[in-house]
């Protein structure tokens, strides 16, 4: 594919995305960085929806890492023993609150390389948090994104990393974050892992992984 093809064929499909997902954000709910901070590290292995459930109650009292420090190990382990993987996530967000409050000020930082140093923190998470509390371009790359673009053919990536820098070239920098967004719910409504939703996909005509596996018309 030349080059200008190729802008043609992703801005195509950034444009039917945006067309079927206008709200390109995330379903957690959070008011401060922080408070996003939380909600994506419990969000591992369990549902927004269950995480928004959690949050509900525990943000009343946490905006901000003090809060963290102030309530425990033990009670913030008792709040949030609804999500997957609780005893960790809890050791996790402990230990960020300390880190926050002591290197800075309490406050999330705002560059990747920083997000990274916290507990619990990836690159996935700090890309997230840059690009939705702050409006940093950022394109982070979960397994919706993963498997949706492979399919779409807009990366042959082995791994997260080499498929983010693919998006990123092709994606145009201020979409980073939306098409984050708008992959995730593609992902979760239409291009579901064990059985993607092909023939109601509106992205099948651009798609690689349709163009190979659909039936050739008998003749
Ligand atoms: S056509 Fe199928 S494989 Fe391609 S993006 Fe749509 S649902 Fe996914």
């Amino acid at each position: 594919m030349r080059v200008n093809d190729k802008e043609l064929y992703v801005n195509e499909i950034l444009g039917l995305l945006e067309q079927e997902y206008p709200q390109a954000r995330t379903t957690l709910l959070y008011k401060t960085p922080f408070q996003l901070l939380v909600a994506v590290v419990l969000s591992a292995q369990t549902t927004d929806k269950q995480v928004n459930k959690i949050t509900s109650s525990l943000f009343e009292e946490v905006s901000g890492p003090d809060d963290v420090l102030s309530l425990g190990i033990t009670l913030l382990k008792e709040k949030i023993k609804g999500a997957g993987l609780y005893h960790q996530k809890s050791q996790q967000i402990m230990e960020t609150s300390r880190l926050l409050c002591e290197k800075y000020d309490g406050v999330v930082p705002q560059n990747r390389k920083e997000l990274m140093s916290l507990p619990g923190v990836g690159r996935k998470t700090a890309n997230v948090i840059l690009g939705t509390a702050f409006d940093i371009p950022a394109l982070a790359v979960d397994t919706h994104v993963s498997r949706v673009s492979r399919r779409l053919g807009l990366t042959a990536g082995k791994n997260v990393l080499e498929i983010e820098k693919d998006l990123c070239r092709v994606v145009p920098t201020q979409k980073w974050s939306s098409i984050h967004h708008r992959l995730i719910n593609h992902g979760r409504q239409i291009c579901q892992a064990r059985k993607p939703f092909c023939e109601h996909c509106l992205l099948k005509l651009y798609c690689k992984y349709y163009t190979e596996n659909k039936e050739l018309p008998k003749i």
